[in-house]
């Protein structure tokens, strides 16, 4: 059995289809999925699926790019969405100055507010870094964050070692399988087994060999196949140790075992 632990579902490139998708995962192993808030219709929405569907779970939060229109008071209402039982995280949350669609004290604000929400209801969060290391690590260290997942690692060593020296989850999409992702390869080499996610971030980026068509979290068994090639495993032991991970992590109750 596999997990999706990043997928955006509730986007419109599913409207047609959803349904379908979460049966072809099933299908294909991807028994459970954790659906990301990207924006706060965006945690709306997840919540929403996460009733609709038993396999699917929500996590709330809003995404660095939307740190602009972000307001306290919508902080409030993620706060009170983040009560319903099948959330189990706070996010996406974090920095992106690789686009910088939101000024940066925009998204450092909107940041740290959510990295308190999360302490005060105990709960983990999903971090979205992106060319932003430096500040990440910097807040993350002020805020005593103990319980992340690094959402979408790229192959930054550095990142990786201070992760994994705090105890931070390292997750990896299926942009590993991309001819020119060596330094991603590296860093799954170099991140323990133990600290490892796996996660589509469907819509986005679709393995090598389906790159321009929509990901789906049936897709997760194809990085499966190559984090089990590149760490000299059987997918079967891939499967076992990150769903583990993702159960622990985010204190899923699973119908299985
Ligand atoms: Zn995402």
């Amino acid at each position: 059995m596999l997990i999706d632990t990043h997928c955006h579902l509730d986007f419109p490139e599913f409207d047609a289809d959803r349904g379908e998708v979460l049966k072809r995962a099933a299908d294909a192993g991807v028994k459970y999925v954790i659906n990301i808030g990207s924006s706060l219709q965006g945690s709306i929405n997840s919540v929403k699926l996460a009733k609709d569907y038993p396999n699917v779970f929500a996590v709330v939060g809003c995404h660095p790019h939307d740190s602009r229109d972000f307001s306290e008071q919508d902080i409030e209402t993620v706060r009170s969405l983040a009560g319903f039982e099948k959330v189990v995280a706070i996010g996406e949350i974090g920095l992106d100055y690789y686009r910088n669609l939101s000024p940066q004290e925009d998204q450092k604000r909107i940041f740290v507010s959510f990295l308190r929400l999360a302490r005060e209801l105990n709960l983990p969060v999903v971090i979205h870094s992106r060319e932003a290391r430096d500040d990440t690590l910097r807040i993350m260290r002020e805020e005593n964050v103990k319980k992340a997942i690094i959402h979408c690692f790229g192959g930054d060593q550095i990142f990786l070692k201070e992760c994994i020296d705090r105890g931070y989850l390292i997750s990896f999409t299926c942009n590993v399988t991309y001819k020119k992702a060596g330094n991603i390869r590296d860093a799954v080499k170099a991140a323990p087994l133990e600290m490892i996610c796996l996660e589509t971030d469907a819509p986005y980026l679709s393995p090598e060999g389906y790159r321009g068509k929509r990901n789906d979290p049936s897709f997760v068994r194809i990085l499966a196949q190559e984090i089990s090639r590149i760490k000299g495993l059987s997918i079967e032991e891939i499967s076992r140790l990150t769903t583990q991970n993702a159960r622990e992590f985010f204190g899923l109750k699973l119908d299985e075992p």
